[in-house]
């Protein structure tokens, strides 16, 4: 059987000139992830990428699982590859898709067709085929509203395709389409769905965690490349800065009042996390913070920790309640992973009462204490490089 897995390109149909660019991005992605089942050829044609298999063998709902966490794609489906010969449609089309369509009681045709050379047009295919599927599978009916299942008969340039109801594609961007960018990782529910969310909008991921052991264990940081390996499936492989925090913590608890403590310490960590990231080629850097969830996240504090870099920080849950966080954190697979127990660097260091409105001057006064550049310098020298890559675990 002449299988393929048609990707139907997603909002860079949107990008004029551009578009190849992206395309050919999206292909050199899609090519990468699914060399783990073995060679494909790909091709672009129409708004679709064409993913065909070098071998008949090649487990393609595997494939299509790896493919439906491309962002990019807006959908996808497993299609059979058929001659432009009505006949031959007509005759494919009830067998190939038997196993859907005797599982479900109503269906409709959808015919799209691209290539006008075709002698029939798509009313007239759905018609005839329509009937023809009527004859093959008596139980079914057809509803053109709201059928379990569409039959899709596609002609195109080069060949027709026949598939099932498309599946919804990942959406969002071509990884690295819109460059590079260090997430602030924490074994936390939001920081790896504000990741998520950055590396759909095309952003390749930098990811940089700050322990601190003693007080922190091995466990919280096997917690975080859990949390990036699952992430990784849909971003690409994700190079993973570990960042020795302890000294910094006893510092700022040794010199710096209780109450500012941890909006001193997020600076620290938005500082080390901008020298790594410009290292790095990143133009931005991505927390998980949302106004208002914690001390640390009222407008003040947040203007604090800004006021600590000159880089972009992106923080794509700030208008989000807890509870869309987790729903996107299910969806994306991060949540059980996240909810685990573990000791983070800034849980161990809470200060019973911390500044929920603390005021810029006090805290760089506060902070004049310390020898910061050193510090951070310091603390980004020491950090441990790794890469993440979930489909090569
Ligand atoms: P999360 O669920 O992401 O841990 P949170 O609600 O617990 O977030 P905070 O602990 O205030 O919030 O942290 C705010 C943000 O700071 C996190 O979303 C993350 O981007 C960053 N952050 C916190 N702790 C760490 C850490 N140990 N290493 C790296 N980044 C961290
Ligand atoms: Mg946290």
């Amino acid at each position: 059987m002449n299988e393929v897995i048609l990707l139907k390109n997603g909002e860079i149909v949107l990008k004029g000139l551009n578009r190849r660019k992206f395309e050919d991005m999206l292909i050199k992605t899609t090519r990468r992830r699914l060399s783990a089942l073995g060679e494909w050829r790909l091709t672009a044609a129409q708004s679709t990428i064409i993913a065909k298999p070098s071998d008949e063998g090649t487990d393609l709902d595997a494939a299509v699982s790896i493919c439906r966490k491309i962002f990019g794609f807006a959908g996808l489906s497993r299609a059979l590859t058929l001659p432009k010969d009505f006949e031959a449609i007509l005759s494919a089309t009830g067998s190939y898709l038997s196993d859907e369509l005797s599982s479900v009681s109503t269906f409709k045709v959808c015919a799209k067709r691209s290539d006008k050379k075709f002698p029939l047009t798509s009313p007239e295919i759905c018609s005839i085929l329509g009937n023809r599927l009527l004859e093959e599978h008596p139980h079914l009916s057809v509803d053109v509203h709201n059928p379990d299942i569409v039959v899709n008969i596609e002609i195109r340039d080069d060949a027709a395709f026949v598939h099932g109801t498309q599946l919804k594609g990942a959406g969002g961007m071509p990884t690295g389409s819109s460059g590079k960018a260090a997430v602030l990782i924490s074994g936390g529910i939001d920081s790896p769905v504000a990741a998520w969310m950055m590396a759909k909008r095309g952003l390749q991921l930098t990811a940089v965690h700050f322990a601190s052991p003693p007080y922190t264990g091995e466990r919280a940081e096997m917690k975080v490349r859990s949390l990036l390996e699952k992430i990784s499936l849909y971003s690409g492989p994700i190079s993973f800065f570990t960042v020795p925090f302890t000294e910094i913590q006893e510092q700022i608890k040794d010199n710096c009042p209780e109450e500012l403590s941890t909006v001193i310490m997020r600076r620290f960590m938005m500082k080390i996390s901008a020298v790594i990231a410009a290292d790095n080629d990143c133009g931005a850097l991505i927390t998980g913070e949302s106004v208002g969830q914690v001390a640390s996240q009222t407008l003040h504090a947040l203007a604090c920790t800004d006021a600590a870099v000159s880089m972009p920080v992106f923080r794509p849950l700030i208008g989000m309640d807890k509870d869309e966080v987790v729903a996107a954190a299910r969806r994306i697979g991060t949540f059980d992973i996240s909810v685990l127990p573990y000791e983070d660097c800034c849980t161990v260091f809470t200060p019973k009462h911390p500044r929920t409105r603390p005021k810029l001057k006090y805290v760089e006064s506060a902070e004049s204490a310390l020898d910061t550049d050193k510090l951070v310098n310091d603390a980004a020298d020491g950090a441990q490089r790794s890469v993440i890559d979930g489909l090569r675990m």
